[in-house]
């Protein structure tokens, strides 16, 4: 459902570079990182909003609930 931390190297302290081959997956998850920024950039000047969910965040049904009713402007839930 959200984008995988790992990937995509959310901030969140789970994401974990291999010690093997460190390099290699520094380089391409920065390069996922960049290409999401660019992507994000892209999509707010076709004029999208862009709600980003992380996999980490997704734990927490209400809490996820919220970010999506704040993101859609839905009226907080009773
Ligand atoms: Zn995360």
């Amino acid at each position: 459902m959200g984008l995988p931390h790992f990937w995509h190297m959310h901030a969140c302290g789970r994401c974990r570079i291999p010690s093997i081959r460190r390099s290699y997956w520094l380089v391409k998850l920065q390069r996922n990182r960049h290409r999401d920024q660019l992507t994000r950039r892209k999509l707010r000047a076709l004029g999208y909003d862009i709600l980003t969910i992380w996999e980490c965040q997704t734990r927490d049904p209400v809490k996820l609930t919220q970010r999506f009713a704040r993101f859609l402007n839905f009226p907080p839930t009773p």
